[in-house]
């Protein structure tokens, strides 16, 4: 019964952040065309799936990885 177990656990915490991500994300926000950090084009594909996104993933990566590093 492990396997239900989990199964459950995992669906309840994709659920949270699914709902995390929502309240997170603007759905209206208008995403950037050129990266605010870099200057290159943001793919369409990530402007859709992020919206209100200013940076490409690359530097949202890098941007992520600094914001860990200060604890936050
Ligand atoms: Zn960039």
């Amino acid at each position: 019964m492990a396997d239900i177990i989990d199964s459950a656990s995992e669906i309840e915490w994709l659920q949270r952040n699914n709902a995390l991500a929502a309240h997170r994300l603007n759905r209206n926000a208008v995403s950037a065309e050129h990266c605010v950090e870099c200057g290159e084009d943001i793919p369409e594909p990530r402007r859709t799936a992020v919206p209100g996104c200013q940076t490409c993933a690359e530097c949202q990566g890098v941007i992520e990885m600094k914001k860990k590093q200060r604890g936050g």
